[in-house]
């Protein structure tokens, strides 16, 4: 594994001033935040983490542990099956549950644009009240939009209206240097 940086008092310092109460260091982090769903890849506690709210809080945290070679793994909820969210590495953990609104509707083009940190049951349920149809649904309905993006979750229904990559038209993302970029 690369060689990594530990949390200093300063960079902590650093990090809270980005996101104020919603950083927390050695006993304030959830131990939740150890593990995934899948026992196998056992519990490993962060040095610290962020409950992140804005595309800009993402960048301005990515800068400082960029900067300082701190590892940070972004989390959604945490149902993951295959590790991917659990902190081996120590760092940081950046969780995205608070960025958890739909914002807007397109109806002319059956687009909704949305926060990473928004549940899989609540888009579902919203689009239908919408009198619209989000097709992607793998069995687990309490896991982030974000985290289904990211591992392309299928589900059954994707025999017939393909995964999660097929609903995806545009991305905002933040590169591991805090720069931010807009795809699709
Ligand atoms: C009971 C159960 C049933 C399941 N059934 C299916 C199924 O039928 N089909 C299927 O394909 N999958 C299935 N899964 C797996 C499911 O797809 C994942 O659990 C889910 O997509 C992960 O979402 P999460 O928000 O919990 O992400 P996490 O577990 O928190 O993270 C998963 C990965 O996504 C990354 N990530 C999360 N959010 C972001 C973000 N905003 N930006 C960048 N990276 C991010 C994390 O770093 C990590 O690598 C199932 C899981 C469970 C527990």
């Amino acid at each position: 594994m690369a060689s990594y940086n530990k949390i200093t008092p300063e960079i902590a310092a650093q990090l809270r001033a980005v996101a104020g109460n919603r950083f927390y260091i050695n006993d304030g982090v959830d131990p939740n935040y150890s593990h995934d769903e899948m026992p196998i890849y056992g519990k490993h506690m962060p040095e610290a983490a962020v409950d992140v709210e804005t595309t800009e809080e993402v960048s301005e945290i990515m800068k400082i542990c960029s900067a300082n070679r701190i590892p940070v793994t972004c989390r959604g909820a945490g149902t993951g099956l295959v590790g991917g969210c659990v902190p081996l590495a120590g760092g940081l953990v950046l969780c995205t549950k608070r960025m958890n609104k739909i914002l807007e509707y397109d109806m002319d083009n059956l687009v909704v644009r949305i926060q990473p940190g928004v549940l899989l049951k609540d888009l579902a349920a919203d689009a239908l009240a919408h009198g619209l149809m989000y097709p992607p649904d793998p069995g687990e309905k309490t896991a982030t939009v974000g985290g289904n993006i990211s591992t392309n979750a299928g589900g059954m229904r994707a025999v017939k209206y393909g995964v999660t990559r097929d609903y995806v038209l545009a991305l905002t993302v933040v590169l591991a240097d805090g720069r931010i970029i807009e795809l699709g």
